[in-house]
């Protein structure tokens, strides 16, 4: 017969250490924060797939522009005719057309002015005034819509759209011609605001024209939305058709132009110099070739040339087309190679106002975004990219608008100068999303400026170490996400809802994406799903649950959570360190924990009262009986006896090799209490500094949080005893209060300045305004006076 083994439960000694848990009330439905995404995504169909590819039967719509344009610099105008080439390649037919008149909004009985909200305020500034009785004649003047064979189509503008009704509807594989001839006045933009216009420069006469949206466009129909006709009010951008232009642009003699595609009669053009420089830069990669100096400008802008000239471009498989116009460029450009052996001409147009900034960084900015984005994405694959200085931010298919003038002087402060990179980087980097990766930005900014401001940090990160990135870090989005939810939407809302569309649809889904690239997935799952959907989607139309069910499906992780959480709801993360229990195993050996006890009553703070009566004790007790006095305080309860030892053999006869194994390693068992105060379910990310200076790093999927979305406890076994324990140490993923990140608790440390009446001292601070080139002026300026 076999001695009784029954097992003795190791027991655990449980130190100090803790704190008294609040246990916050579950939900029914606790689970639902990983519920697939079912209700909200479409179901999957032959025009795209559930993997987020495009389906076997996925089409797209084409449209074909001829142009001829003038530019009226006398009068400010825009004068258009356009011959339209429509392909339906849609299984549908189509008995009307959809026109996109974007002009339409600057007219003064626009519902962009008319559903703008106003209120009056004790200051109010001119342009806050005339826009609460717009007077600009704007708005597109149709003379005409005709067919190929020039008879007249029946046509009827609502608002920012024209439908035009055909004679006989086009059958599918069907195509139209048909032409539309008009013209508009040009809005100012600095007045009037807008996203293309002209500027006037006092100081010199002249105008800087950038313009775009200035003729009407075809809608997309697509297997979503039918005819994409939402009017536009001015948030949710456009929504346009992939084809190709041949536009002829007549502006003033002297005017140097730059455009989308690529320039066809260089020769009828440009000067022979300019012609010499023009093709230098084609084989210049490091150093950008100014095709019109600064010189040269401002000796053309002195005064204005008497002829015109026509320009004519070319672009294939663009979605849109846009122009700038000046008298006041100066011109640089350069070849930048791609992965793939084609070569790219990088060029910029600018003002004398931002230069010699521009001539410094505009064009090796174009390069350098070419360079990351393709990385992350496809090589680039269109023969020209162009930043045109024009106070502004806005993005067409090579060529965009970008801003960074300069002091009076020359100089520019480090905002300026981090500013004018960020928004080239920016505006080159939207050729990709989405002009090639055509996203529907009247219905959903995010899919465009999201994913581009995204790959915009990443980019800005490898220009420099810590370039002072205002978007995609995850910590950057803390002070939105942590506002009141009632000022909030979710990501997935129509642009025109939006509150808070720098924040909503740039900043929150850059710093979501990057904390599924650093946090979630890691990088390399991330950027090969990221580069699939890009492929996948170049030169299409994507919707968001293409790009959500790419990310998925190529990176196997299963993101429904993470979608739904971060773009279906305004919930922030605030994970707390609610509970730490710290425990060792119970030795049961009298040596040990008799000593262990000693030393923990020993670090026990003493009452006051017998701190007091110190003396007091010692006297009574030198006044006791010496047997009495020598038995009664020589008593130790923490002392080891024979019977102590004799227990401790017992317990260990009745354990197994391996448990007695386990008593004698005298690990440290953490079992950590996190709750979910923010409502995002979030990876925890949690570091244990130990008294040696080392630390243990613990990194652990959002899935821990799939039985319990509020609370969840989980036990670390470390060899050595913490000193600290901190969720989230590196800021990844946007906690909002990160007061409760810490065990111990950490105060975070603020400073105050002291100083006497009005005298603040001297700032210690760095800011980005500073401007270095003024400093160091000051700096030899003392430095001189004082030899
Ligand atoms: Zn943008």
């Amino acid at each position: 017969m076999k001695p009784n083994t029954t097992k003795i439960a190791l027991l655990f000694l449980a130190l100090a250490w803790c704190v008294v848990p609040i246990f916050g009330q579950q939900t029914p439905d606790k689970k639902d924060k990983f519920k697939q995404l079912y209700q909200e995504l479409p179901t999957p169909n032959v025009y795209r797939n559930g993997a987020g590819g495009p389906g076997h039967r996925y089409y797209q719509q084409q449209a074909d522009y001829v142009m001829n344009i003038r530019l009226d610099d006398d009068k400010q105008r825009i004068y258009g005719e356009e011959t339209i080439t429509y392909t339906n390649n849609s299984p549908d037919v189509l008995e009307y057309l959809w026109i996109q008149l974007d002009q339409n909004h600057f007219d003064d009985e626009s519902d962009t002015y008319s559903t703008r909200p106003s209120t009056m305020s004790e200051r109010m500034t001119l342009r806050q005034l005339d826009g609460f009785t717009p007077t600009f004649d704007g708005g597109d003047k149709i003379e005409f819509v005709k067919d190929a064979a020039g008879k007249d189509l029946k046509y009827t503008v609502v608002k920012t759209m024209m439908r035009i009704d055909l004679p006989t509807a086009i059958a599918p594989g069907g195509k139209y011609s048909f032409k539309i001839k008009w013209w508009f006045n040009i809005v100012d933009r600095l007045k009037l605001g807008g996203r293309s216009g002209c500027e006037y420069f006092p100081d010199d006469k002249n105008y800087l024209y950038s313009i775009a949206q200035f003729f009407p466009r075809m809608c997309v129909y697509d297997d979503i939305e039918g005819w994409q006709n939402k009017q536009f009010l001015g948030a949710g951008e456009f929504t346009l058709v992939f084809g190709n232009y041949d536009v002829s642009l007549t502006v003033p003699d002297d005017h140097i132009v730059v455009a989308t595609g690529t320039l066809q009669n260089t020769k009828d053009i440009l000067s022979k110099e300019q012609m010499a420089r023009f093709e230098k830069a084609k084989t210049e990669y490091t150093t950008p070739v100014v095709i019109v100096t600064e010189d040269e400008a401002r000796e053309n802008e002195k005064e204005k040339g008497k002829g015109e000239k026509t320009w004519r471009f070319k672009a294939d498989n663009v979605r849109d087309f846009a122009f700038a116009s000046s008298r006041k460029f100066i011109w640089d450009a350069m070849s930048v190679k791609q992965s793939n052996g084609t070569n790219v001409l990088a060029m910029s147009a600018y003002p004398k106002e931002a230069n010699p900034l521009w001539g410094q960084f505009s064009t090796k900015a174009i390069a350098h975004t070419l360079k990351w984005y393709s990385h992350y994405t496809f090589d680039y694959p269109y023969p020209v990219a162009i930043s045109v200085e024009a106070a502004n931010g806005m993005e067409y298919p090579m060529i965009c608008f970008n801003n960074g003038r300069v002091e009076k002087d020359g100089t520019y402060s480090e905002r300026t100068k981090y500013g004018t990179i960020g928004v080239i980087i920016h505006e080159v980097g939207h050729n990709y999303f989405p002009m090639i990766v055509n996203s529907d930005e009247r219905q959903w900014t995010w899919m465009d400026e999201g994913l581009n401001s995204f790959l915009q940090f990443l980019a800005e990160q490898q220009w420099e170490r810590d370039y002072p990135s205002r978007r995609g870090f995850a910590n950057s989005i803390v002070p939105y996400m942590k506002m009141d939810k009632k000022m909030l939407e979710p990501i997935m809302t129509n642009s025109e809802q939006v509150s808070q569309l720098g924040n909503n649809a740039y900043g929150k889904p850059a710093a979501a994406l990057n904390i599924l690239r650093e946090t979630v997935m890691g990088r390399e799952l991330f950027d090969h799903a990221f580069k699939m959907y890009a492929n996948r989607w170049k030169f299409k139309h994507p919707a968001p649950s293409d790009f959500f069910r790419t990310m998925e499906d190529a990176s196997g992780i299963d993101l429904d959570w993470f979608w739904n959480g971060w773009f279906y709801t305004c919930d922030n993360v605030d994970i707390a360190l609610e509970d730490v229990k710290w425990f060792r195993p119970d030795s049961k050996n009298p040596d040990v924990e008799k000593t262990l006890v000693r030393k923990e009553q020993e670090k026990q703070p003493r009452n006051i009262t017998s701190i007091r009566n110190e003396k007091e004790i010692a006297k009574t007790q030198e006044e006791l009986d010496p047997s009495i006095r020598d038995f009664y305080y020589s008593y130790d309860p923490l002392q080891v006896t024979i019977l102590d030892k004799e227990d401790y053999q017992k317990y260990l006869n009745g354990l197994s090799d391996e448990e007695k194994k386990i008593l004698g390693t005298n690990k440290n068992f953490y079992e950590i209490k996190f709750k979910n105060k923010g409502g995002l379910v979030m990876p925890l990310i949690l570091r244990f500094d130990f008294a040696d200076g080392t630390s243990k790093e613990y990194r652990i999927p959002a899935e821990i949080w799939r039985l319990n979305n509020e609370e969840v406890s989980k036990v670390f076994v470390t060899e050595k005893e913490a000193t600290q324990i901190t969720l989230d140490p590196y800021l990844e993923t946007a906690d909002v209060d990160m007061e409760n990140n810490f065990f111990p608790p950490k105060s975070q440390q603020s400073r105050f300045e002291l100083f006497k009446g009005s005298n603040l001292g001297p700032r210690q601070t760095v800011e980005t305004g500073d401007n270095p080139m003024q400093k160091a002026k000051k700096i030899q300026a003392k430095a001189n006076g004082s030899n």
